[in-house]
């Protein structure tokens, strides 16, 4: 789904066909609204935009300067991270050699609030010539003897990919770096002992279901949820095939999506479906990005009807063999059907919450923190959401949130 926008750390391949296809076959999405922006991703040369720079720059003591070499990550600490946040740049340091009585430095606060900060950096005019702010790792030489050497044990394929992608040798000098849309909370809803939708016989796991990450995934916790959760989903649906016979498939339904499939090879200079991809992009990025506020994510309404008008005149050339034309033709429909949900679902959630921060409503409230907004498709084919409330949380889960606090 994050390739409906123009920044992603993992290029255009994440199209949306699992949430989209779920949605069609009359399953619940829910948290649609929670898009996750990682803070550092390549800003240049443009080939390389989007390109993920990991969190272990960061942890191995890299850290954000603006234009005027401020660390300004300083300068913001939410107070609920307050007690758990480096006092001093010397105190960070500490932390990132591995000092169990230091706290870490703001560079390792949560994804979204790193990510605004840039936001707030580069619109304010201090950001690094190519439009983001610089991640410094070389400055541990002023700490340590051999930093060059210890840089590329601890990460080499930062330096090897910044030297081959950008030229820049992050041994000796800072790296420019970018917000990028890297991870979707939202997804389909399922049962989490089975991970089956609402729709009997279909299972989702992974990026493509949602919950178990909440409002915003903390780093990592990916790898863990496809393979717990993976593994419940296979073995359910292994279970669900043996309970159950084979449904007839309607072969109208299956020649009339065939003829769709096929009619951008029909249609002569029409639109071009990357065209209508970038401007999609472009809409995202621009209106329903980082930063949130109604009247844009409006704009983006109206600018996303019309890209869907656009995406029923695309015509492409050549075969059906690999033709990367007609498959982002193909990958068009999906996007824009992802793209309008996650704008409805962030209108309709009027606070700023994990991933989601609203320009207009820039507070947690407690009301929206009671239940998920949910979307299913109408008999009518519209969009309807709802807002379905959380159950409680068990008590011995909320004394461990309190404690951690
Ligand atoms: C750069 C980067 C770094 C990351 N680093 C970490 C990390 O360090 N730790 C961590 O926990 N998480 C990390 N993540 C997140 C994690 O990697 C992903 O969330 C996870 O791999 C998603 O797995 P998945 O199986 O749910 O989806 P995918 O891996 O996207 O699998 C979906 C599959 O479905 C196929 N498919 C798509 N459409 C169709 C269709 N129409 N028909 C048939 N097949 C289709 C695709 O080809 C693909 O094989 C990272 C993500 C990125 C982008």
């Amino acid at each position: 789904m994050v390739g409906a926008y123009k920044i992603t750390s993992n290029s255009w391949e994440y199209t949306g066909d699992g949430h989209s296809l779920a949605y069609d076959a009359g399953a619940a999405l829910m948290d649609m609204e929670f898009v996750q922006f990682h803070p550092t991703g390549m800003i240049w040369p443009p080939s390389v935009r989007g390109i993920l720079v990991t969190e272990g720059v960061r942890g191995e003591g890299g850290v954000l300067r603006n234009r005027n070499g401020e660390r300004f990550m300083f300068k913001d600490i939410p107070p609920l991270y307050a007690n758990q946040t480096a006092d001093s740049e010397e105190e960070g340091w500490r932390y990132t050699q591995g000092d169990k009585d230091a706290k870490r430095p703001p560079e390792l606060l949560t994804r979204d609030h790193v990510a605004r900060c840039i936001r707030r950096e580069v619109r304010e005019g201090r950001g690094s010539p190519h439009g983001g702010v610089f991640l410094d790792i070389a400055w541990i030489n002023e700490k340590i003897a051999n930093a060059a050497e210890h840089i590329k044990k601890k990460l080499p394929s930062m330096y090897h990919q910044f030297k081959q992608l950008a030229d820049i040798d992050i041994t000796r000098e800072p790296m420019e770096v970018g917000p990028t849309t890297h991870y979707m909370m939202g997804g389909v809803r399922v049962d989490a002992d089975s991970q089956m939708s609402d729709v009997p016989g279909l299972f989702a796991a992974g990026e493509c279901a949602a919950g178990l990450h909440g409002a915003n995934r903390l780093g990592g916790n990916s790898l863990s949820d496809l393979l717990v959760f993976g593994q419940r989903a296979g073995e359910y649906a292994a279970n669900f095939a043996k309970e159950h016979s084979l449904c007839n498939v309607d072969n109208g339904e299956l020649k009339s999506t065939e003829t769709r499939a096929l009619q951008p090879f029909e249609r002569k200079n029409s639109e071009n479906p990357y065209a209508v991809q970038h401007k999609l992009q472009d809409v995202m990025q621009d209106l329903v990005g980082i930063v949130r506020q109604e009247q844009e994510m409006l704009q983006a309404l109206d600018r996303i009807r019309e890209l869907k008008t656009a995406s029923e005149r695309v015509s492409v050339e050549g075969n059906r063999e690999y033709n990367a034309g007609w498959h982002t033709a193909l990958d068009l429909y999906h996007l824009l059907t992802v793209s309008e949900i996650v704008t409805r679902a962030a209108l309709e959630r009027k606070e700023s919450r994990g991933a989601h921060f609203r320009d207009d409503f820039s507070e947690k409230n407690n009301q929206f923190g009671a239940f998920n907004i949910v979307v299913r498709k109408g008999a009518d084919g519209s969009m309807q959401f709802s807002r379905e409330p959380i159950p409680p949380m068990r008590l011995d889960l909320q004394q461990i949130i309190e404690e951690m606090k």
